[in-house]
C-alpha cells in the first residue's frame, strides 16, 4: 500500500494529535490509560525536538555563511541585506499596531480585578530586567568566541558569526573556495539528515499535540476570555490575512500556495512552539516546495527564526495593556509608544524557544511602570498561546524569504551573475 505524502501524513497525524489530546482530557492525567499515553507520548515527541535540535546548529551555521557567500555571484548582497531588515520591521511594526488597536478597543482586562488573580501572583517575582540593561546584555551576547557559542547552541551568537564568516568568504574570494565549497557540501549534508528527521515528523507532532491538549489548565483560558480572544483574534489576522497580502502585493503568489508548502513548518512550529528547533523543517519548506533560492533562504530564515517575531510582538503589546487594564492604568499615548517601541525590542530580542516572549515580556511592563508581577496571570496560558504566535512567528520568515526573494533576486533589472 502506498503511503500518503508527507505533508498529507503530517497533517492527518495533527489532527489525530488534538482528538487523542481532547479525549485524554475527558478521561483526567490519572487514568492509567493516560499515563501510559502521556509518558509514551513524551518520549517520542521530545525525541523529536532533539533531533531537529541536534541538527539546528551545523544548519544555521552553513547556511548562513554558505548563502552570504554564493550572494556573491548576483551582487545582490548588499540590497538582500537591507531589503530583509526593512521587511522585518516593517512587519513587526504592522503586527504591534494591530495589537494596540485591538487592545484598545476591546479593553480585555477592564472589568476583572488583580485580587482575582491574588494566588496566581502570590509568591512569583519576576526577574528585572530594564530596558538599558536588556539592550547591553543582549549586544554584548551577539559576539562570542564561536567555538563556545557552537557549543552551546546560541543561536545568535551563531548568526553573526557565520553572517562575518559569509562576509569573509565573499571578499576573499577564490582564495578560500575550498573552504566555501567544504561549507557548501555541510550544508547538503545537513538538508539531507534534515529530510531523515522529518521522517519522524507525524509521529513526533502527534505525540506533542497528545501531550500539549491533555495536560492544558482550560479553566484558566476561559477566566481570560476577552484577553485570550483578542490574543487569538489578532493573531490570526496577523497569519491569515496580512501576511499573506503582503505576499501577494508583492510576488503574486495565493494564500492557498503559501499555505499548502508551508504546512510542515507551520504545524512543527504550532507543536513544538519554538521558532529555533522548528528552522530546519521551514528552511526544508522554503526551498523545496517554495522554491527559495538556498542563498536568500539561508540568510533570511535563520536570521529571521532569531529577531523576526511579528506573533510575539504583537502578543506583547496586547499582554502589557490587558496588565494596565487589569491594574486600573490608563496608558497615555506617549506610554503606548513606549510598549510599541519595547515590545518590538523585547520580541526581537526574544529567542527562538517556548515561553522566550514572557521573559522579555517584563521588560515591557516595566518599561512603562507596570508591575512586572502580574505576568504569573499569564504564565498558566502561556504555553497555548504561544503555539499560535510561534506559527506566526514561523510564517513571517517564511513570508520573507520569499519577499526578499521576489525584490531582489528576481528583480531582472538588478540581477550580474557573476562568471
Ligand atoms: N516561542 C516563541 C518562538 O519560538 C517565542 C515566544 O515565546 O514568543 O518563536
Amino acid at each position: 500500500m502506498k503511503l500518503p505524502s508527507l505533508n498529507l501524513q503530517i497533517l492527518l497525524a495533527a489532527i489525530i494529535g488534538v482528538l487523542v489530546g481532547m479525549y485524554f482530557h475527558t478521561l483526567g492525567t490519572e487514568h492509567q490509560l493516560v499515563k501510559v499515553g502521556l509518558y509514551t507520548a513524551g518520549l517520542a515527541g521530545t525525541l523529536f525536538i532533539d533531533l531537529l535540535k541536534m541538527i539546528l546548529i551545523p544548519l544555521v551555521f552553513c547556511s548562513i555563511s554558505v548563502g552570504i557567500a554564493n550572494l556573491r555571484a548576483h551582487q545582490q548582497m548588499h540590497r538582500v541585506w537591507v531589503t530583509t531588515l526593512i521587511y522585518f520591521t516593517a512587519t513587526m511594526m504592522i503586527a504591534i499596531s494591530l495589537g494596540l488597536l485591538a487592545a484598545n478597543y476591546f479593553k480585555p482586562g477592564s472589568g476583572l480585578h488583580i485580587t482575582m488573580f491574588a494566588d496566581a501572583m502570590q509568591g512569583f517575582e519576576a526577574k528585572q530586567l530594564p530596558l538599558p540593561e536588556f539592550f547591553a546584555q543582549f549586544l554584548h551576547g551577539l559576539f562570542m568566541n564561536p567555538f563556545e557559542a557552537l557549543a552551546k547552541g546560541n543561536v545568535l551568537a551563531v548568526v553573526m558569526f557565520a553572517l562575518i564568516l559569509g562576509v569573509a568568504l565573499v571578499v576573499g574570494g577564490d582564495r578560500f573556495k575550498h573552504l566555501h565549497r567544504l561549507l557548501q557540501e555541510a550544508l547538503d549534508i545537513t538538508m539531507l539528515i534534515v529530510r531523515w528527521v522529518m521522517y519522524l515528523a507525524p509521529l513526533g507532532i502527534m505525540a506533542l499535540l497528545i501531550r500539549l491538549i491533555a495536560v492544558q489548565d482550560v479553566m484558566m483560558l476561559s477566566m481570560l476570555g476577552k484577553f485570550v480572544a483578542v490574543v487569538v483574534g489578532v493573531t490570526l489576522l496577523h497569519g491569515v490575512v496580512v501576511l499573506p497580502l503582503v505576499l501577494y502585493v508583492v510576488t503574486r503568489k495565493s494564500p492557498w500556495w503559501l499555505f499548502h508548502g508551508s504546512r510542515e513548518a507551520l504545524l512543527t512550529a504550532f507543536a513544538t512552539s519554538s521558532s529555533s528547533a522548528t528552522l530546519p523543517v521551514t528552511m526544508r519548506c522554503v526551498t523545496q516546495r517554495l522554491h527559495v533560492k538556498p542563498e536568500i533562504a539561508g540568510f533570511v530564515v535563520p536570521l529571521g527564526a532569531t529577531i523576526n517575531m511579528d506573533g510575539t510582538a504583537l502578543y506583547e503589546a496586547i499582554a502589557a495593556l490587558f496588565i494596565a487594564n487589569l491594574v486600573g492604568v490608563e496608558l497615555s499615548f506617549v506610554q503606548q509608544l513606549i510598549v510599541f517601541l519595547t515590545a518590538m525590542i523585547a520580541a526581537m530580542g526574544a529567542p527562538g524557544i517556548p515561553s522566550a516572549g514572557m521573559v522579555t515580556m517584563v521588560m515591557v511592563l516595566q518599561s512603562v511602570g507596570l508591575p512586572a508581577e502580574a505576568i504569573a496571570i499569564l504564565l498558566p496560558i502561556d504555553r497555548l498561546l504561544d503555539t499560535l504566535r510561534t506559527t506566526v512567528n514561523v510564517q513571517g520568515d517564511i513570508v520573507g524569504s520569499l519577499v526578499v526573494q521576489k525584490l531582489t533576486l528576481d528583480a531582472p533589472s538588478k540581477v550580474v551573475v557573476a562568471s
